[in-house]
């Protein structure tokens, strides 16, 4: 006979228990729920019917997934951050939950009205955030590869924001050369939903945000598989001392910023010293750094 959806569901659950999964039961729900099309009060009310071989077998081909590493996240190709729905892809880092803590402090930050920039936006998780919270507000998102762009802005549809982002395509401040770059409009909304408006390096900043990669190139291939194996290179290798990015952002950061200005930067634990002093060198006033909810440093605002 045929197993229920309960009875399929809790055979895999106890399965990634056993091997040390620490969210089993959660893991094992959506990645069945996501197989066989149902959310999570589908699954509930539906316990008691049968599974098709088929089925089950889409099911199993998940949790092996599950089982090399891959996240719950990446598997189903969406991930919630900060209350939203995200689409990722192959060239978009997985949203953290660690990286709400820029989003908290760039929503504090941001003046009535304000204009921000996020460079190398990866999944638009970023930007999209802030505006959706604040509906005054608007901003220009930049990546070096176009995949990343394009799922930011599916992601900037599906939140309701892409009429106030816009996106354009370069390495860190060269995205915003405007008419120097190769197809400056590529990436920007039709000037009807952009009021007529051209965002590419256009004026003045108010906040310029940015998670870059900080990962030490060396000690990439050290991070977990689900990290290492999955997540882009492009968006965890910071280069030798994982601190290339900072280096450009401390330098450029300036002449895209209003007077009054501020730049906020995810940093990795460890990083909070070397980056301050980056910002000093630059002679960037307010170097302040706020720590996440595991008391770890985590982002640095200048
Ligand atoms: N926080 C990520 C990690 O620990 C790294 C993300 C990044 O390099 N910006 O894997």
């Amino acid at each position: 006979m045929d197993p229920s959806i309960g009875a399929l569901w809790r055979g895999w659950r106890d399965v990634l228990s056993r091997l040390g999964f620490q969210t089993a039961a959660l893991d094992a729900k959506l990645l069945a729920g996501h197989a066989l099309g149902l959310d999570a009060l589908g699954l509930a009310t539906r316990e008691g019917d049968a599974v098709s071989d088929a089925d089950a077998a889409l099911v199993a081909a998940l949790m092996q997934r599950r089982m090399s590493g891959e996240s719950v996240g990446r598997i189903i190709g969406m991930r919630e951050f900060y209350g939203l729905p995200f689409a990722l892809s192959p060239a978009t880092l997985e949203p953290r939950p660690d990286t709400e803590l820029l989003v908290d402090l760039a929503l504090k930050q941001l003046p009535q009205g304000g204009h921000l920039l996020d460079l190398g936006t990866g999944s638009g998780c970023i930007p999209i955030a802030v505006l959706a919270n604040r509906k005054d507000a608007r901003g220009l998102a930049t990546d070096l590869n176009p995949d990343a762009l394009a799922m930011a802005r599916a992601n900037a549809e599906r939140n309701g924001v892409a009429d106030r982002l816009d996106f354009a395509q370069g390495n860190w401040f060269e995205a915003l050369a405007g008419e120097g770059a190769q197809q400056p409009m590529l990436f920007s909304p039709s000037p009807a939903s952009a009021g007529g408006r051209v965002g590419v390096s256009e004026d003045a900043f108010d906040l310029i945000l940015s998670n870059p990669p900080y990962i030490a190139s060396s000690t990439v291939d050290t991070l977990s598989p689900e990290v290492k194996d999955f997540d882009p290179r492009l968006a965890l290798d910071g280069g030798p001392d994982g601190l290339a990015p900072y280096r450009i952002i401390a330098a450029e950061a300036k002449a895209h910023l209003s007077p009054s200005g501020v730049v906020l930067v995810e940093i990795g634990y460890d990083q909070a010293g070397d980056v301050a002093a980056l910002f000093e060198h630059h002679a960037f006033a307010g170097i302040a750094v706020h720590k996440d909810l595991n008391g770890l440093d985590r982002v640095i605002s200048a």
